[in-house]
């Protein structure tokens, strides 16, 4: 079977490999019918997810068809359309029983698919604790409707679960690319006052105008956030801050523009070490809550997208057949002709 591997820092390569095997009892084989390419799949190629190996095959976003279930599997069988997570855990742990499934202290508990064992750019993958790691979809929800429950959208449907977003609330997300829109259309559902996006990309801000009017989106490039935010809410600052973008200058800019006592919390994953400047914001009383995502809630997600409350279709602004996933990988790696999410057809 075709097979998208990382081959060493700076280099994916196509891959003709053995279709995987049930090792464990818990485990299904899923045929992936669609997948896609997720910014920490860049992230592994720049070398900046050191636990990432070399010679797995990438990818941890993926939907498919269940081929094959060990004997410890109950809740999908062989023929279910599922969502596949992005996180393995084991369902029984400490951690795995508050819910803080992406701390699952299993050997193989956490982001494995696609980093540290074979993931889902591929025509099947091996999916460890799949009780826990697939969910069903219902059958009025497309292929591409569900593609993004298992990662991007778990991590936005998290964010705002976490931010204990309010109704007189002003939030501000930063960052309008896949997870910024995906914790949008999360937030959005908890209808807040206001919700600012912060967002530096013309093409990015014209999608998010176009898609969600009722959202104000500002440019750092062209308008003092710190201003903008402090003039368009009620206490001075924003009452939840969400930074999705990951770079020093969003960092810095997710503290500045939160209210005292605020929540701000960092989805993103950062490629360096940021800076807490404590003794300027001391006396500020902030709260942090810092990523990743415990993905535990796709069930719920999938009835989200089944009543039709939350839709992340117009999202894929490509779709490329696995065979031709480098040209996907140089669209989405340099942003070229607008693009959001790609799909990628096995
Ligand atoms: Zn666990």
């Amino acid at each position: 079977m075709l097979a998208y591997v990382y081959e060493e820092q700076g280099k994916f390569c196509m891959e003709d490999r053995e279709k995987p095997r049930l090792i464990n009892a818990t485990d299904a084989i899923v045929r992936v019918t669609l997948s896609s390419i997720c910014s920490s799949d860049i992230h592994i190629k720049h070398g900046a997810v050191p636990r990432a190996v070399k010679g797995i095959t990438i990818g941890h976003e993926m939907v498919g068809v269940v081929e094959e279930v060990g004997s410890e599997v109950t809740k999908v069988k062989k023929g279910d359309r599922v969502t596949v997570n992005v996180e393995t855990f084991c369902g029984k742990c400490y951690f795995c029983e508050k819910g803080f499934v992406n701390n699952c202290t299993d050997e193989h508990g956490g982001w494995a698919l696609g980093c540290r064992i074979d993931g889902g750019q591929a025509e099947y993958v091996r999916v460890p604790f799949a009780e826990q790691g697939l969910n069903k979809i219902p059958d009025s929800v497309t292929d591409e409707e569900a593609l993004f429950v298992g990662d991007v959208l778990a991590t936005g449907y998290w964010a705002t679960r976490i931010s204990e977003i309010e109704e007189e609330d002003t939030v501000v997300i930063i960052g309008g690319g896949p997870t910024g829109i995906c914790t949008l259309l999360c937030v959005m559902l908890k209808q807040p006052k206001r919700i600012i996006l912060c967002e530096t990309d013309d093409e990015r801000t014209e999608f998010i105008k176009k898609h969600y009017p009722e959202v104000m989106v500002v440019n750092p490039k062209e308008v003092d956030v710190e201003e903008f935010v402090k003039r368009n809410s009620d206490h001075g600052g924003a009452d939840r801050v969400l930074e999705v973008a990951g770079s020093s200058s969003t960092f810095e800019l997710a503290w500045k523009i939160a209210r005292p006592n605020a929540v701000v919390t960092v989805v993103a994953l950062y490629e360096e070490t940021q800076k807490l400047p404590l003794p300027q914001m001391y006396g500020k009383n902030l709260i942090f809550k810092t990523g990743g995502v415990d993905g535990c809630d796709c069930d719920a997600i999938l009835k989200l997208i089944e009543e039709r409350k939350i839709d992340t279709t117009p999202l894929i602004t490509h779709t490329f057949p696995l065979s031709e996933i480098e040209k996907a990988y140089d669209l989405f790696e340099n942003r070229k002709d607008g693009v959001i999410k790609i799909a990628i057809r096995p």
